[in-house]
């Protein structure tokens, strides 16, 4: 079977679940490579629905959960995005997929923010060899400060766990009426994936589900 024809039955498998349901999120998902965003000897792996490990003890989320993230933050062409946590880059050039589309001329923009040098390194040479470069931008610091310099964003993604109290500076860079999807809770005991709108000088939280993601480490984060 070809690695389109996998991501085909993937793509089919998430609709049947009821994890992918819009249209801008389904073609994103058929068409962006996630074998191109994962290590050589991973491969194998890329069209099957769980986690797998990149490298530095981090891993790309499962496809499901890049989908649903995508579906909750209600993507749309032209939107501006911060990610925190760019692991392999493959989160993100699903998100550029969305905003900026081949055909689009009003492109959005994807900034993400990783804090291990080597990652950063090869979401860059991955996002390049995908073409994803031109609409996602790859910034090398400590995610829970955020990246004030384009602030402030339509949404922001968050793909570490952070603490139940979220970083100030990941609020204060989202725009009015924008979202926040991120998971948040314990360090140790797994956490809830929420979707956070800004309304004014409120936030107003949604549970959506028990998750588990490797932890946000940095100053308004957890501790290395
Ligand atoms: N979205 C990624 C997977 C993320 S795994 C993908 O599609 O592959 C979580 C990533 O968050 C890891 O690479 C980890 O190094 C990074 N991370 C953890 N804390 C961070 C912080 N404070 N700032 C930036 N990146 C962080």
């Amino acid at each position: 079977m070809s690695y389109e024809e996998k991501r085909e039955e993937l793509v089919q498998h998430l609709i049947n679940r009821k994890v992918l349901t819009k249209k801008k999120v389904i073609d994103a998902m058929l068409k962006v490579p996630r074998h191109e965003f994962l290590p050589r000897e991973a491969v194998s792996s890329a069209y099957i629905d769980s986690p797998v490990l990149i490298g530095l003890g981090q891993t790309i989320s499962a496809p499901h959960m890049n989908a649903m993230m995508c579906e909750l933050l209600d993507l749309n062409e032209g939107e501006k995005i911060l990610e925190i946590g760019t692991g392999s880059g493959y989160h993100a050039a699903l998100c550029a997929e969305i905003v900026a589309p081949s055909d689009s001329n009003n492109p959005g923009h994807v900034y993400t923010i990783e804090r291990h040098k080597k990652l950063v390194e090869t979401a860059r040479r991955n996002l390049k060899e995908t073409g994803y470069d031109k609409h996602v931008t790859v910034i090398h610091r400590d995610g829970t400060l955020g990246y004030s310099e384009q602030a402030p964003y339509d949404k922001i993604l968050v793909t570490a766990a952070s603490p139940k109290k979220i970083p100030q500076p990941i609020k204060d860079q989202l725009k009015d009426g924008g979202l926040i999807c991120i998971p948040a809770g314990s360090r140790e005991f797994g956490q809830n994936l929420y979707i956070i709108r800004k309304i004014g000088r409120e936030y107003k939280a949604d549970k959506i589900t028990g998750v588990r993601f490797v932890s946000l480490i940095g100053k308004y984060g957890w501790p290395e």
